[in-house]
């Protein structure tokens, strides 16, 4: 058989940086940007992680709040 469907192969495979999410990755964000907010904790160690739809969303919430709160904190 040479045809053999490998799908896990050795290439790396994309998945969401936030641990314990898994899914698949919808944008990439500077690490630091994502840190910033403190609401996902984040696995790995490269300059840019990959966040899915879902844990984006969250992203973008907290980094809405962190901007609201900057804005208010006089
Ligand atoms: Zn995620």
């Amino acid at each position: 058989m040479k045809h053999r469907n490998i799908s896990l192969s050795d290439g790396e495979q994309e998945v969401c940086s936030v641990s314990a999410c898994g899914k698949t990755p919808k944008r990439s964000i500077p690490r630091k940007r994502v840190e910033k907010t403190g609401s996902l904790s984040l696995q790995g160690s490269s300059r840019k992680v990959n966040l899915c739809s879902d844990c984006y969303r969250i992203f973008k919430k907290s980094s809405k709040k962190d901007r609201t709160m900057e804005s208010l904190g006089r």
